[in-house]
């Protein structure tokens, strides 16, 4: 607010209660005002004048109005509104990009082929042959990852146990035990897939 504004204000929390100290006419409690209000919008501070004048608050009280009431009110309304522009633009976005279990895969498949390409050209093969390497693991993995393994009973979808020593629990293998891989080849030859 500059000043002409603080001053329509001040004259309007005169209207509405008698008590409102009348505005000197030096200016200086439209000065005082307008600094500490000068953030605020004009018509920020009439709405805050209007609500504080119909609050429980004031009714219990009847204080005059002061620049710090404007203050926090605008500062609340404020803050709401900020709160109710998030939880709508958290719920359009929620609407945008509902949760689709296949893109996760997707994401999933994408990242496990470019750690084995980057795996891959650190043993020497170029970009080509380490693309084509990675695609091969990946359709691989997702073959043998497809079937329960024989040997150390892992279910579909689950990597293999690895036993450690001493039974203290079990690890898994970043690698199928063999005969998984056999089982996998196995079921896509039944299917007719492979
Ligand atoms: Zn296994």
């Amino acid at each position: 607010m500059n000043e002409p504004e603080t001053a329509a204000l001040l004259a309007a929390a005169k209207v509405l209660d008698p008590r409102f100290p009348k505005p000197d006419e030096h200016g200086v409690l439209v000065r005082l005002w307008q600094q500490q209000l000068r953030q605020v919008p004009f018509p920020a501070a009439q709405q805050a004048l209007l609500s504080y004048y119909a609050s429980e608050r004031y009714r219990q009280h009847r204080q005059p109005i002061s620049a710090a009431d404007v203050l926090g009110e605008w500062r609340d309304a404020h803050r709401a509104a900020e709160e109710r522009h998030r939880s709508h633009r958290a719920l359009t976005q929620a609407r945008q990009h509902p949760f689709d279990p296949d893109r996760l895969h997707r994401g999933v498949d994408q990242a496990v082929t470019q750690l084995a390409q980057r795996w891959h050209i650190r043993r020497g093969l170029n970009p080509q042959q380490a693309h084509e390497r990675a695609a091969a693991d990946r359709a691989a993995r997702r073959a043998w990852l497809s079937v329960a393994c024989p040997h150390c009973r892992a279910p579909a979808g689950e990597p293999c146990w690895r036993p450690t020593p001493r039974a203290v629990g079990r690890v898994r293998r970043t690698q199928p035990h063999p005969s998984r891989i056999t089982e996998a080849l196995q079921a896509r030859h039944d299917t007719g897939t492979g």
